[in-house]
């Protein structure tokens, strides 16, 4: 159903992906990538944002929402990247996870999206939502969906098969009324909540 699926994300580089991705909580991506390209713009590399005033940071992007927090961690993972790393998005979720700000989601979608490593599958409302509804999982935290996922989906399908049921979550399977009769897994479905 959706055989080209990639993230939706502007960016071009590992570390504007991470900036984008952080800003992207709570936040549609359209209107993350409304944003983007003054933000890389006035802030070309990671010392830039490091660098960066919070108040003046958390005004520049204010209509993601939640923009002093937001401010905060870009700033931060900023300074540990430019500290720690050499300015570069290390390769490692070990690594990852030691970056403000990014947690295993955050870190699953960078890894694979702008390295292409999957360490994990990204679990976001979309992939929550629909997992449940296939019955890949009986979890409802988020920890412990990715765990369930990483066992029945192949590795070599991790990164692919999030970006594919985020599109699926926004096409069909949206979460109120899922557009069953338009859907291809009609027939393997048994959602409790299905409208066919
Ligand atoms: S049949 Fe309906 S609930 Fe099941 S995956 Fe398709 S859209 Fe979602």
């Amino acid at each position: 159903m959706y055989p080209n699926a990639t993230c939706a994300l502007h960016h071009d580089s590992p570390f504007q992906l991470l900036v984008a991705t952080i800003l992207s909580a709570q936040c549609t991506d359209k209107r993350v990538n409304e944003v983007t390209p003054g933000l890389f713009e006035k802030y070309p590399t990671p010392l830039d944002f490091a660098q960066a005033r919070q108040e003046v940071l958390a005004n520049d992007i204010r209509s993601t929402g939640f923009f002093n927090n937001k401010a905060k961690s870009v700033i931060g993972a900023a300074r540990k990247i430019v500290g720690e790393f050499g300015g570069e998005v290390p390769k490692t979720m070990e690594e990852m996870l030691t970056i403000p700000g990014a947690a295993r989601k955050t870190a699953n979608v960078v890894l694979g999206t702008a390295y292409g490593i999957a360490s994990g599958v990204v679990v976001d409302t979309h992939v929550q939502r629909i997992s449940a509804r296939l019955d890949l999982t009986k979890h409802t935290d988020p920890v412990k969906i990715e765990q369930d996922l990483m066992k029945i989906i192949p590795q070599d399908r991790w990164i692919l098969f999030s970006h594919q049921v985020i599109l699926h979550g926004r096409a069909l399977c949206v979460a109120r009324n899922p557009k069953c009769a338009e859907c291809a897994l009609n027939s393997l479905c048994y959602a409790k909540d299905k409208t066919v």
